[in-house]
């Protein structure tokens, strides 16, 4: 089968030719109709050999939607030929965070070697994915699979980031999203979905603005030294009551804490190597700072039923699989506005 793979420090991605995975005890082989493509890869990309962290050949790809098409040795609920989404932080299965169904904060996941697929296991980029548990899975009942793989991703980890900050989202209040991308996007729309916020969008890039107004900002500010007096002006000096930095980068997180209002929530999303620092008289008064990894099982279920109701409606380019390595390059100059999504 075709698979997309980084397989060498450093260098681009390259479309292989391997084999197609036989599922063992428990394992469900899904044919992929889907693989979104996100920003993390792009970071994986650029770490060095001696902080790399997976093995490699690694084939890319942690937004997954597929249909079953074999199964392992043993029972199973599913059946072949259902089409699924795939609940990307696999944990142990069994610690307490996975009993609640926050298997990205598995206790045990690190110790065991368990990986996403894309981000340690071979990934969605490729015909065909090897799921490693059933309760991975989740029904798309009727969703088109190129819109749905980037909800496991894109809108989860906002909807997770978000949700924790409803409780400050009163009417009247303010909500940044810094950085209108593939999560910022989603994340616009899921907070006029789930709050009565006003909603301000940051970005650097006209098209992004364009699209986070589209989706739902009820304005767009460019995101430079000026943005936290603009963000300021427009909440009557008293600052945003949540903040999210779906960027993380230096210049990013420096204008999330000069936006944030006192009481107010700084949740850092994105990964550009950014910081806050938490101390009196650093931040407003009793700022919570976050910085939150991706989502659980029960979360997804709720994302894929806020895309149903047509809430949340992620903006897809969808391409071959041949062209993914140009299509990487494409997404690292910014020039593909919401999400690409890779259809094998
Ligand atoms: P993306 O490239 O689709 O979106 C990034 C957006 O930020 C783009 O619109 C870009 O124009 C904008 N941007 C760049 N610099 C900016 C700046 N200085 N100010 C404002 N906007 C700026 O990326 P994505 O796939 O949405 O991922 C966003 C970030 O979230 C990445 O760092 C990614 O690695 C990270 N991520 C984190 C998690 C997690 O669990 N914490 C999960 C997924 C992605
Ligand atoms: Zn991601
Ligand atoms: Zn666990």
């Amino acid at each position: 089968m075709k698979a997309v793979q980084y397989r060498r420090v450093g260098d681009s991605p390259e479309v292989v030719e391997v084999d197609v995975p036989e599922p063992g005890p428990g394992q469900v082989l899904l044919k992929v109709d889907a693989a979104g493509m996100c920003h993390s890869d792009i970071a994986v990309m650029s770490w060095s050999a001696e902080e790399f962290p997976y093995p490699l050949p690694l084939t890319l790809g942690h937004e997954g939607a597929g249909t079953i098409s074999a199964f392992g040795p043993g029972t199973h609920r599913y059946s072949e030929g259902d089409r699924v989404a795939v609940y990307g932080p696999w944990g142990c299965g069994l610690c307490r965070a996975c009993a609640y169904g926050e298997e990205n904060y598995c206790r045990r996941a690190d110790r065991l070697g368990i990986r996403p697929p894309g981000l340690g296991a071979p990934g969605a980029m490729a015909e065909y994915l090897l799921v490693d548990d059933e309760r991975h899975l989740v029904p798309l009942h009727g969703l088109d699979p190129v819109e749905a793989a980037p909800l496991t991703d894109a809108a989860l980890t906002p909807y997770h980031a978000i949700k924790k900050s409803l409780p400050k989202l009163v009417p009247g209040s303010t909500a940044v999203v810094i950085g209108a991308g593939g999560l910022g996007h989603v994340g616009i729309q899921l907070l006029r979905a789930l709050s009565p916020a006003r909603v301000v969008a940051l970005d650097i890039n006209d098209q992004k603005m364009e699209l986070a107004r589209s989706v739902g900002a009820h304005r767009t500010v460019r995101s430079d030294e000026n943005a936290p007096e603009q963000i300021r002006e427009l909440t009557s000096g008293n600052g945003a009551e949540a903040v999210f930095d779906f960027v993380g980068a230096t210049a990013t997180t420096r204008i999330a804490a000069r936006s944030v209002a006192t009481e107010g929530d700084l949740t850092i999303v994105g990964i550009g190597g950014g910081s806050v620092p938490v101390g009196f008289g650093t931040l407003p008064f009793e700022v919570a700072v976050s910085a939150p990894y991706w989502g659980s099982r029960g979360e997804l279920l709720e994302v894929l039923e806020l895309a149903r109701s047509g809430e949340v409606r992620v903006h897809v380019d969808s391409f071959p699989l041949e062209e993914t390595p140009e299509i990487y390059e494409r997404f690292h100059r910014g020039e593909i506005p919401g999400r690409a999504v890779i259809v094998p």
